[in-house]
């Protein structure tokens, strides 16, 4: 990761992330792997092609800086989807995030998942569902991670599409005669020029299910500090979501950051991804100044199939490539916060206590990971 190690400390923390796109942990071996299964025609003549192409840092936004001809995150993302087609795929896809759940010491997870940008690709919802549904009960069995899982709305779609795919998801929530898949909804994708506000009628719909409410409020995009504002003061009635993921703008007035600590809203933060766009000294001061403003913040890795950390050396030297491994997952993500926020040991467990102080997982669940970090050592 760009010369930083993994410290041995950060593998075996205790972890729970809460801000992960299922669709985001496609991994180039895997996509391959089911592309060839289901006869999906990809761009690139071999597997070498397609890892190369993850090279590209899609750190550029359209819309508010131009288009210089490089797809965007999101184009690079709705594309890998094309090869996710039958119940196994899925079912696939997820146990594979969940295994490495394990590995990196992840406890528990609340997965965000798109319906829309399969059922528009011709998939079946309960195709996806299906799949998730048996990989969260064989993750618990087979890896012990737990996970609830959270229904995206995909925000740059009309609102009663994303109501008319809730409709269709909803026999799989966790409420009463659900099948028990998600229990919650948020808001993704591109977020240029759609506030949160614009799906109240969607939050209003799953709170009456009682399902949690969250929602991107995605870093640097046009009228970013308003959005934050919606979603602190303005949505669910008035009385804000129960999380921000991402939100890192509020850092830029202090009525929000008072709004988030007095209405006990935490913020998803993946820093990784905005180490991206932005100067490490820069970016990592405003995560100090959350941390020291006592606002809830815990740390996540958004898409890590997609993220890669960006290294010019290796650009200038294609070849270099094949090898490497350069994607950045929650513990990269934390390595990074410790590392360059100079945070200590006990910094960190506190960092892993927020994320389960701001999951909704079961109170049982929560217990048994904050146990686990009363007892690891911090000297
Ligand atoms: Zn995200």
């Amino acid at each position: 990761m760009n010369g930083l190690e993994i410290s041995h400390f950060v593998k075996a923390l205790p972890k729970v992330e809460l801000h992960i796109h299922i669709e985001g942990t496609l991994t180039p071996a895997l996509r391959w792997k089911l592309a060839q299964r289901n006869n999906v025609l990809l761009p690139y003549a071999t597997y070498e092609e397609l890892v190369d192409s993850y090279q590209v840092t899609y750190n550029h936004r359209k819309e508010v800086n131009g288009d210089d001809g490089r797809p965007t995150f999101l184009e690079a993302y709705f594309a890998g989807c094309q090869v996710l087609q039958t119940e196994e795929d899925f079912y696939e896809l997820a146990m594979a995030y969940l295994r490495r759940c394990r590995e990196m010491h992840v406890r528990y997870v609340e997965p965000f998942f798109d319906i829309q940008a399969h059922t528009e690709r011709g998939i079946p919802a309960e195709v996806v569902l299906d799949g998730y549904l048996r990989a969260k009960h064989d993750g618990v069995h087979d890896f012990e991670v737990e996970s609830n899982w959270i229904f995206c709305f995909l925000r740059d779609r009309p609102v009663h599409e994303g109501l008319a795919a809730y409709e269709a998801a909803r026999p799989w929530a966790c409420c009463p005669g659900g099948k028990g898949l998600f229990h919650a909804v948020g808001l993704a994708a591109n977020e240029f020029e759609r506030p949160p506000i614009l799906f109240e009628q969607a939050f209003a719909r799953a709170r009456e299910d009682c399902l949690h409410v969250t929602m991107h409020c995605d870093v640097d995009q046009k009228d970013a500090v308003d959005h934050v504002h919606e979603a602190v003061f303005q949505v669910c009635g008035g009385q804000g979501a129960e999380r921000i993921d991402h939100g890192l703008n509020a850092v830029e007035r202090p009525e929000l950051m008072q709004g988030l600590r007095d209405r006990g809203i935490g913020l998803t933060l993946c820093p990784h991804a905005y180490h991206r766009r932005q100067e490490t000294a820069v970016l990592f001061r405003k995560i100090q100044i959350l941390l020291d403003a006592g606002v809830t913040v815990c740390i996540n890795s958004d898409d890590p199939a997609y993220m890669r950390e960006y290294n010019p050396f290796q650009l200038r030297h294609r070849h270099t490539y094949k090898h490497r491994s350069d994607d950045v997952w929650i513990d990269g993500n934390m390595q990074k916060v410790q590392t360059y926020c100079g945070l200590s040991k006990a910094s960190m467990v506190q960092l892993s206590r927020n994320a389960v102080e701001m999951s909704w997982a079961a109170p049982q669940v929560k217990r048994r990971i904050l146990a686990e970090l009363d007892e690891v050592d911090t000297r």
